[in-house]
């Protein structure tokens, strides 16, 4: 009976919310192939369906636009969708990219400065970043090596986010203004973290800390809303209407604790 009682709940709290549109959302992508990793990578097939839904039910703006409003008017962005790669996948260019042209989306895409064109075909080489660059997809900076910030000196971070933010900008020729801290969960990086790319004059940094946005959302650890591997499409809708963000309890003080002892 009290599983019945739960079931019911549970469905209850699932579809309760079809059309709350309420805060921004930005969503993490990694790999977009047919090449499965675990987690993290979405087929093309599966990405396209799901730019088309958000093409009928969203307003898709970039990055920049998002953090210009986020503090300046709230309810215009309120709702509306930002798309962001992490660790610059050279299928980013091959699937993700033709995709995104033809919905005419903005995207981000976040760069980790030390594997551009040096790991074979895996990552983007330089002439497909400037390609990107010039039709509406907007860079940011990864770090050098993809290491965890938390775990490492004052004196690495800063070279981490400070260096990487310089050799970016000097291969690009464009202002690198946004950051994405590598794993990005609220134990991979902290306040002195977050001071550091502050200091290094970025304009936002996303986390990949489970949720949607408010008014008061920090701009420099901007929640995200990560696609993984195993979301049907079922739960791709129920992420973007915010019915799931109970899952947000994974970056409380309290889970990561318990994380800590138990894992
Ligand atoms: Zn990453």
């Amino acid at each position: 009976m009290v599983c019945i009682f739960a079931t019911y709940t549970g469905y209850q709290y699932i579809n309760r919310s079809k059309t709350n549109k309420k805060g921004l959302i930005i969503l993490t992508y990694h790999s977009i192939s047919n090449e499965i990793e675990p987690d993290e990578t979405v087929t093309p097939e599966e990405f396209e369906r799901q730019l088309h839904y958000i093409k009928k039910n969203y307003k898709v703006i970039s990055l920049e636009e998002a953090v210009g409003y986020l503090k300046t008017d709230f309810e215009k962005i309120s709702g509306s969708i930002v798309i962001t790669f992490d660790d610059g996948y050279s299928d980013n260019y091959h699937n993700a990219y033709p995709l995104l042209k033809k919905y005419n989306f903005p995207a981000t895409i976040f760069l980790v400065s030390d594997f551009i064109e040096n790991n074979g075909n895996k990552y983007l080489s330089l002439s497909q970043v400037n390609e990107m660059k010039n039709n509406n997809i907007s860079f940011g900076s990864h770090t050098i090596s993809h290491r965890i910030l938390a775990r490492l000196t004052n004196e690495e971070v800063v070279k981490e986010i400070k260096d990487s933010k310089d050799v970016l900008e000097s291969k690009l020729s464009k202002k690198i203004s946004s950051f994405a801290y590598p794993i990005g969960t609220r134990a991979d990086f902290n306040d002195e973290t977050m001071e550091i790319v502050k200091t290094c004059k970025y304009a936002c940094a996303c986390s990949n800390m489970y949720g949607m946005n408010g008014k008061n959302a920090d701009i420099f650890a901007l929640k995200r809303i990560g696609i993984e591997t195993t979301d049907n499409f079922f739960i791709f809708k129920k992420k973007l209407n915010g019915a799931l963000n109970i899952l947000s309890f994974k970056d409380t003080k309290f889970f990561q604790k318990l994380k800590r002892i138990f894992f």
